[in-house]
């Protein structure tokens, strides 16, 4: 992947875990602070935090940005439009020697700098809807949400760095990524469902162990008894 696009997936991921955060409430100074710093790269692609970033992004502001993000990610990941409003914005256009033109925009507010960036990173990164996958980890979001507390997904929304090659498609019209091929949003839910999956095999490995073991005692059984009868 070319450092372009690998800096738009990077930002669109940090903005739609953004979207997918709910433990905003319960976050310590540090923590504020890390969220700027992510914001300030979504939205600038740069990595240092002014006191002018501070006071642009409040914490009110962050909180008010948030819940229509969710629901734009949503409707995107399940096929609808996603309608988001966005307030006053200058639009500036560079003129680089030797380069295209670019632009960018300048947005008056917080939830109009974070619904416009989600237009045009998605806009930039070429992304289709088969791009957006949720999280194999089935336990991705808790301990924040539990299992069935979101009836449409549990796992995160993101975008996968390489596409899963193959997809299969099933009868019911319902399309499967393989066990091989499952996406897991972060090193961490990848690591949590590897452990989960090998306890399971493990189990699974002990109780063939027993019926293999069972199985031989009634065959030794069985020929104990042919013996006796036989005398
Ligand atoms: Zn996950």
């Amino acid at each position: 992947m070319s450092p372009y696009r690998q800096n738009l997936i990077t930002r669109l991921n940090l903005l739609l875990a953004f979207a997918q955060r709910l433990d905003l409430n319960q976050l310590s100074n540090g923590q504020w602070e890390k969220l700027r710093k992510d914001l300030v790269y979504i939205v600038y692609d740069r990595k240092k935090v002014t006191a002018a970033d501070r006071n642009f992004m409040k914490i009110g502001s962050i909180l008010e940005a948030r819940g229509p993000l969710l629901d734009a990610v949503n409707d995107l990941h399940s096929g609808g439009a996603a309608d988001l409003h966005l307030g006053q914005q200058d639009v500036i256009i560079s003129a680089p020697e030797g380069k295209p033109f670019s632009y960018s925009y300048l947005p008056a507010d917080l939830t109009t700098a974070l619904w416009g960036s989600l237009a045009y990173l998605l806009d930039k990164a070429e992304i289709g809807r088969e791009d957006l996958l949720e999280c194999a980890n089935p336990t991705c979001q808790l301990p924040y949400v539990k299992e069935s507390a979101n009836p449409m997904h549990s796992g995160r929304i993101f975008i996968p760095a390489r596409r899963p090659s193959k997809v299969v498609y099933l009868e019911s019209g319902e399309t499967r990524i393989p066990q091989s091929k499952r996406a897991f949003c972060s090193q961490r839910c990848a690591r949590i469902v590897a452990v989960r999956d090998y306890r399971a095999r493990l189990r699974g490995d002990a109780q063939k162990h027993e019926t293999v073991k069972e199985k031989e005692r009634k065959r030794g059984k069985q020929r104990y008894r042919k013996k006796v009868l036989k005398k």
